[in-house]
């Protein structure tokens, strides 16, 4: 029987574990596992701190005892791989209780020792706690226990975020500190504001644009002199891939610095895998190598690995990147690139906002979902998607992720038959309607302006009408905007500034049946794309 040795036992290493008993009883199955729990729930950690979780048990998917009873799976925690030997094909094991060392030998090793959170050079940084495991957890819950008032979270990504609003659910006063200009920068700018709204008023402070200098007792120290209080400090600018063991073995790093590994998850040596954040990606978009630190990678790198052990013809998908946050009352999801890694990359793409209902809007309840979708001009493939919201994020992003897998252009999103009743949709859902606006654009029905373009084409000679009520115009509206509402438009056609026209309205609904409406009259015209709600999110 094949013997295989994983190094870490938690998302990857367990997946891997339990699909190789599941498909070869007679292998041999050692898991080795630094910490003192296996095939916990890293994902619920923050709310076990905030309370959502009520029992630190239920973070504990599985013992040590239950995988040996159901998987035969020898499974040693406190046990870390501290020296693989690829010629000699060895692990050299640390009891870490005992402190004694042995050697494990392998015909096929496989690694999932995932992430660690980085934290940088700065004085007093020994003080500052990071969120990566149980027993993170407990130290934090330590603090909390003892009485600690306030906190300082550094880096506004999923893990900060999430971290700073269960913080305020134990009744912290807690100041959220992001050197970007934003809060969750996997999204582009316009799409993030919502969410910092709501992150002000659930009571979290927020210090944007902004790094820690200095970490003092009691309080931090920031870039603009500032001096904040904190009886806790948690660090989550991100993690880097825990390449430590692999790199000391001669295994291949890749520029990005995660374990190199082929689509069956093989590193550089042959009887060697790796899988989970530690290991890198490729990209669905470049097909360049990335790093994807999320858990429904590991878990299915993790049966893949599993599968190519055993013999089986399988193939890595490339990664999109799909990931779902809570904020509160807030649900933020994005799949694939966003707008600003395009750019960056001097990709062309096609950029479409709107804000349609998360259901039928005469249906108690429906609140605005912002969707943005970001497709190829040229082949017309979506490249990504954003949506913010109450309720129906999660849904609609999740529908984006698999047309981008399937393959789907953006324009034929309008032709996806999808689940409609009014408590959950629209008989044209979400989705469909990015796609309509896609076709519309792709064949030149519309023609669009992006809330960031505006001020250039206005520079050019363009005049904004505003196409909304004369109410919603008092409420709000976009600096020298003359005001004709689309209900009288034809009869006011007269008053039409002359030269380039833009029109906008709320969201871009009424706007586009205003550029079909001068279209007719003989007028061209340019719509704002997501309306006046997308602009004023951009400002
Ligand atoms: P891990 O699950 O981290 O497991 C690695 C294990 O290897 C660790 O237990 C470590 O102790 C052990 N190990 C390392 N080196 C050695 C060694 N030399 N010897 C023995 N053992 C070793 N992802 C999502 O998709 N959605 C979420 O909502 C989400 N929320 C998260 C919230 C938090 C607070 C955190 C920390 C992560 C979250 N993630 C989330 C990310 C997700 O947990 C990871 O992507 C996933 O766990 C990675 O799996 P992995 O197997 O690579 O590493």
């Amino acid at each position: 029987p094949v013997k295989v040795v994983i190094v870490g036992g938690v998302a990857g290493g367990m997946s891997a574990a339990t699909r190789l008993r599941r498909l070869d009883e007679q292998a041999q199955i050692v898991v080795l596992e630094r910490g003192a729990h296996v095939s916990y729930a890293n994902c619920g950690l923050p709310y076990f701190l905030g309370g959502v979780i009520e029992e630190r048990d239920a973070l504990l998917v599985q013992t040590p005892e239950a995988l040996r009873a159901r998987f035969r799976i020898d499974v040693r925690v406190r046990s870390e791989a501290v020296a693989v030997d690829t010629a000699a094909r060895t692990v050299t094991v640390r009891d870490l209780a005992s402190g004694e060392e042995y050697t494990e030998s392998y015909d096929r090793l496989v690694l999932s020792p995932g992430a660690r959170p980085f934290v940088p050079e700065l004085p007093g940084v020994e003080r500052v706690f990071t969120l990566r495991d149980v027993s993170d957890t407990d130290r934090i819950a330590g603090e909390l226990a003892a009485g600690a008032r306030s906190a300082v979270v550094v880096g506004a990504g999923f893990i900060g975020v999430e971290a700073a609003e269960n913080l305020r659910r134990r009744g912290l006063g807690v100041t959220l500190v992001e050197l970007a200009g934003q809060v969750l920068p996997p999204l582009d700018a316009e799409m993030a504001a919502p969410l910092a709204a709501e992150l002000r008023a659930g009571g979290v402070e927020l210090a944007l644009g902004t790094q820690l200098t200095e970490v003092r007792d009691g309080e931090v120290v920031l870039d603009d002199g500032r001096a904040v209080p904190a009886d806790l400090v948690l660090m989550a600018i991100g993690v880097r891939p825990d390449v430590e063991l692999a790199r000391a073995a001669g295994l291949a790093i890749g520029p990005r610095g995660g374990i190199t590994v082929d689509e069956r998850g093989r590193t550089s040596d042959e009887a060697v895998y790796a899988v989970g954040d530690a290991a890198e990606k490729r990209d669905a978009l470049s097909g360049e190598s990335t790093l994807v630190p999320l858990a429904n990678l590991a878990n299915r790198h993790g049966r893949l690995v599993a599968d190519a052990i055993a013999g089986r013809p399988v193939s890595a998908r490339p990664a999109t990147g799909t990931a779902v946050v809570q904020v509160f009352g807030l649900t933020a999801a994005a799949t694939g690139w966003n707008e600003k890694r395009l750019r960056a990359a001097g990709r062309r793409y096609q950029a479409l906002h709107l804000h349609p209902g998360s259901h039928a809007g005469y249906y108690p309840g429906a609140s605005p979902i912002a969707l943005k979708v970001l497709f190829d001009p040229d082949d017309l493939s979506i490249l990504g998607a954003q949506a913010v919201g109450a309720d129906g994020v999660d849904k609609r992003v999740d529908v984006l992720a698999t047309a981008i897998a399937g393959g789907l252009t953006a324009p034929e999103l309008a032709d996806l038959e999808l689940a409609y009743a009014p408590p959950y949709g629209s008989a044209k859902d979400p989705v469909n309607m990015a796609g309509m606006i896609a076709e519309n654009l792709v064949t030149r029905t519309d023609r669009t302006v992006q809330w960031h373009e505006l001020d250039a084409a206005r520079a050019a000679g363009a005049s904004l009408v505003d196409v909304r009520t004369a109410a919603e115009h008092a409420r709000g509206a976009i600096p020298g905007a003359v005001n004709i509402p689309l209900d009288e438009l034809r009869d006011r056609a007269a008053e039409l500034p002359d030269g380039d026209l833009l029109v906008h309205c709320q969201v871009g609904l009424r706007g586009h049946t205003a550029l079909r409406l001068l279209a007719g009259l003989g007028r061209d015209a340019a719509n704002l794309d997501g309306g006046y709600a997308t602009w004023s999110a951009g400002q």
